[in-house]
């Protein structure tokens, strides 16, 4: 044993010399319970469960909001998105170039960039729709996606070719893909589209150090899929279920390509491969399910913001190790920039933590003191320090003190019982709180009610068109 980590040891000092590749794929409003590795029982994901049982998986992991947008925001800056105003989901804008991700911050890809890296992002951007927010702006040197929150998945239903003559969300849903600049007709089903895109970026890019976000949309609605992957789910007789487990399906085979890939270019060695939800599943619109979390996306409940989340990284990670202490998205830019020695702003601190030596055993302890959740429009708070979690609706009047560790569901609250302890969270929270901003763009909830009405009759149209 004691040879094998001496060869271990050796090994990762002579190719820990080698920046290792980064991917991160994210898929969009999944449920926590919707993957093998978290207990999933009706859609088998064996390939999303392989970078579980190669690496580590995260029983806590978080992501720094409980809605696309910011939490995406928050991902790719490796910052909450309360510190820069990006709290809420933007309206697709291509005018409006305060309507988006900030542009004086800095990305993980524009921190690579600075050593060497090559970025790529695949899929859903949502971080902005104006010339000056997409992805090449913003320290990508490849982008092949959709610049807003969801999209059409059926190649025959994107009928708008120009991205920025989309003027709403239901149009924005309908533009074709865009290749960098030029738009282009996707193939065929667009997850599955993403995919070969995925490996294609895979096979162009594996001489040189590279990150690339691979971003699905999937399982986000519109639910559709193909009869292929239906076809799958003949047992499952809800139908939203089954539509939804069959996008799901398409998602776990392109995992499987992306992670072949690597093995066949011999990189799969030394690439960190994270996998996560952007939020919790919105479970009675899609389908998904966060058993035995309380609570859906958009809530401050764990069910909101409380992900599938797992890494493997061969060359420096253990093996099928489970870690309980709370993790957050944001860790992910921290552990890259760390290992990778990409220089960070010192105005811009970084509010993740690298991973790598509490994932190893070098340190020991939590990474995290607390983690932190502010929903600037509906009042809500919560901090999750230990085993702990405070939650507060300030409109309601609400104080919820649990123990997560005897009570996952958030079903007893012990506020009565501990006093102090909600002291202290409260003081953690606020403390977080002192650095962040209000929000600097309205969101979708502001949306005036006639184009709402607009919005949904257009959507209703699709949906009849398409029959
Ligand atoms: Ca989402």
């Amino acid at each position: 044993m004691k040879a094998f980590f001496a060869l271990f040891s050796l090994t990762v000092a002579v190719i820990g010399q080698e920046k290792p590749n980064l991917i991160v794929i994210m898929t969009d409003d999944m449920g926590y319970a919707d993957v093998g590795f978290n207990g999933c029982k009706d859609i088998p994901t064996p390939h999303i469960d392989s970078i579980a049982s190669n690496g580590v998986r995260f029983t806590s992991g978080y992501v720094a909001y409980s809605v696309c947008g910011p939490s995406r925001a928050a991902f790719i800056t490796g910052r909450y998105g309360q510190r820069f105003g990006f709290e809420r989901n933007p309206q697709y804008r291509t005018q409006d170039e305060n309507m988006g991700l900030p542009l004086d911050e800095d990305t993980i890809a524009s921190a690579l960039r600075k050593v060497g890296y090559y970025s790529g992002v695949i899929g859903k951007w949502h971080l902005g729709a104006t010339k000056k927010h997409h992805p090449l702006k913003r320290g990508f040197q490849e982008f092949y996606g959709h610049l807003g929150g969801g999209h059409q998945y059926m190649p025959e239903m994107l009928n708008i070719e120009d991205s920025y003559a989309a003027k709403d969300e239901p149009q924005s849903y309908r533009t074709w893909i865009l290749k960098d600049h030029k738009p282009v007709r996707p193939r065929k089903y667009l997850t599955d589209d993403f995919s070969d895109e995925a490996v294609s970026f895979i096979e162009r890019n594996h001489n040189k150090p590279f990150f690339l976000f691979l971003s699905y949309n999937a399982p986000h609605t519109p639910l559709q899929a193909p009869q292929k992957y239906l076809d799958r789910f003949l047992n499952l007789k809800d139908k939203k279920r089954r539509t939804y487990a069959a996008m799901v399906s398409a998602v776990d085979d392109g995992v499987g390509r992306v992670l072949s890939s690597l093995k066949k270019n011999q990189i799969n060695q030394n690439t960190l491969v994270f996998f996560l939800s952007d939020n919790g599943g919105p479970s009675t619109k899609n389908g998904s399910n966060n058993a035995p979390l309380r609570g859906n996306k958009g809530d401050a409940w764990e069910g909101g913001w409380r992900v599938p989340f797992a890494v493997q990284w061969p060359l420096g990670l253990p093996k099928g190790k489970e870690y309980d202490h709370p993790v957050v998205s944001l860790d992910i830019m921290a552990t890259i920039a760390a290992r990778a020695e990409a220089p960070i702003s010192n105005d811009r601190p970084l509010d993740g933590v690298n991973l790598i030596p509490f994932l190893t055993g070098k340190k020991e302890g939590a990474p995290h003191q607390g983690i932190f959740l502010r929903k600037f429009d509906s009042g809500s708070t919560a901090v999750r320090s230990g085993n702990h979690k405070l939650v507060t609706y300030e409109k309601k009047d609400f104080t919820g003190l649990y123990d997560l560790h005897e009570d996952i569901g958030e079903s007893k609250n012990i506020r009565d019982q501990s006093p102090e302890e909600i002291s202290q969270l409260k003081m953690l929270w606020k403390n977080w709180n002192k650095s962040n901003i209000d929000p600097v763009f309205k969101g979708l909830i502001h949306t005036p009610a006639w184009q709402k009405k607009r919005n949904q009759a257009t959507r209703k149209k699709t949906k009849t068109d398409h029959k």
